[in-house]
């Protein structure tokens, strides 16, 4: 399998490559140069298969030749282990044709275990097999840093870094980071907001020559490929769990940067009948306005009860550009060049190819409450804020009632407390056992100034 840039100018990779490797040189993002696709009997010959079964289908035609097929097994099989439900992904129905796919069972309650656990020992697998050493530098307003270093703890080969903004995180997302006392797991609480943290991370990614001789900075963001590549497997376990592929499903899916519900799109073209993709957006709409209008446009960022969607740019719509842009990657570059001074116009006719299958919602805060609120009196279930986004825009955007609806929650409730006492139902989400002592945990990290060379010269220090 060979991957190619969105902006047509880099050099083609292999799998390993693309793992190790963040942007592609000309500022695209790596994609398949083509797509596996399995017949409706292919897939239908998976109903029965584990979570890990499942995954080894559907990901083994992405890596190739690049890991034997035992290996894969294993690692598979290792990534899963630590999901306190037996499922893996579990499906809780709230109504007759209305489920939610539970992706919060990870170590770090978040979907965003799904891709990390597994980059972490992809990448120690190919390192040690390299006798290679590299550093993750990241930064984090949220899920992404406790889910990359719970990820990355055990691994031999690989020292982590990830910023995050003193004193602006919640102190269960801090505590879910700064708990983790590994000798290769350093948190860095910058004095500064997350821009800053991500301005600093930018910067040594551009300039790595404070690291030393031979080691290079490894990006976990969703922009890396592997990441979309994990997520394209329980949209097939979803499916495969209510009647597919000879039922046809519609998916719900809370977006930030449209790595997530990308990987929907991707496992459609991979022949899973899916008749609809909801993109949920809260406050911060850009992929609401981009479909409704076609004009992709910058707003200011709010500050809403779902942080982990609180996003001004969405990096990963640029892999749907590509494809609706006939993968003219010249014409990407031009794109994104005028996006990045402004506002850009989509043409109709690309807009029209994914209109057929996205819809899309803006969730405010008061109407996320109302969802949570609802659902927890109709149902008796507990959604966290993000997932209810999902649910609240599943419901505007259905356009076949009688199919499955199947909402991803990404995020287990008792990650934002607040958003639940703000929704008035009375009771208050419970941490599951495994993260209970959170508070009570020994932490540890260093509050650097905010600027580059403080921050270099920290990990230098510790390498
Ligand atoms: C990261 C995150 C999202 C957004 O996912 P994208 O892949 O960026 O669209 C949604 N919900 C939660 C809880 C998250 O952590």
């Amino acid at each position: 399998m060979k991957y190619i840039s969105t902006r047509g100018n880099a050099p083609e990779l292999d799998f390993e490559q693309v793992l190790l490797t963040g942007l592609a040189n000309d500022g695209g993002l790596y994609v398949p140069k083509t797509l596996p696709t399995f017949s409706q009997q292919q897939i239908a010959a998976w109903a029965g298969l584990s979570y890990e079964q499942l995954a080894f289908e559907v990901i083994s035609p992405f890596i190739g030749d690049c890991i034997p097929e035992q290996d894969l097994k294993q690692i598979l099989g290792e990534t899963y282990k630590d999901f306190s439900h037996p499922a893996i992904a579990p499906l809780i129905q709230l109504d007759r044709n209305e489920w939610v796919l539970e992706l919060f069972q990870g170590p770090t309650l978040a979907f965003k275990d799904f891709a990390l656990q597994l980059l972490g020992r992809l990448l120690d697998y190919v390192l040690k097999r390299r006798n290679q050493r590299v550093v993750i530098m990241g930064a984090t307003s949220g899920d992404t840093g406790s889910a990359a270093i719970e990820g990355c703890r055990h691994c031999d080969n690989i020292d982590i870094f990830i910023l995050h903004p003193h004193n602006r995180v919640s102190e269960v997302q801090r505590r879910q980071m700064t708990t983790v006392l590994e000798d290769n797991v350093y948190n860095i609480a910058v004095e500064g907001n997350f821009d800053d943290c991500q301005d600093i991370v930018k910067a040594s990614f551009r300039d790595q020559s404070f690291l030393p001789e031979g080691m290079q900075l490894v990006a976990v963001n969703s922009i890396n490929w592997a990441r979309i590549m994990a997520q394209i497997v329980y949209y097939f376990y979803a499916s495969l769990s209510l009647g597919g592929p000879e039922k046809t499903v519609a998916f719900s899916v809370p977006t930030g940067n449209f790595g997530d519900i990308f990987a929907g799109y991707l496992a459609k073209k991979m022949g899973l009948p899916i008749s609809q993709l909801v993109i949920a957006t809260n406050k911060n709409d850009v992929l609401h306005r981009v479909m409704t209008d076609s004009v992709y446009s910058r707003t200011d960022l709010h500050q809403t009860l779902s942080p982990s969607m609180d996003i001004s740019v969405s990096s990963n719509f640029e892999r749907l550009m590509f494809d609706l842009y006939d993968r003219d990657g010249d014409r990407i570059r031009e794109l994104m060049d005028a996006f990045n001074s402004g506002s850009i116009e989509l043409d109709d006719d690309a807009m029209a190819g994914a209109r057929d299958l996205f819809s899309s919602a803006a969730i405010d805060d008061d109407a996320t409450c109302q969802v949570i609120a609802d659902t927890y009196k109709n149902a008796a279930y507990m959604l966290d804020p993000h997932s209810a986004t999902g649910v609240g825009a599943g419901r505007i955007c259905n356009k076949n009632t009688e199919q499955p609806m199947i909402v991803l929650a990404t995020a287990h409730p008792a990650k934002f407390p607040d958003a639940i006492a703000k929704s008035a139902i009375g009771v208050e989400p419970k941490m599951p056992a495994h993260l209970a002592d959170l508070l009570e945990r020994e932490e540890r990290f260093s509050v650097l100034p905010c600027e580059k060379a403080a921050v270099n010269q920290f990990m230098t220090d510790h390498l």
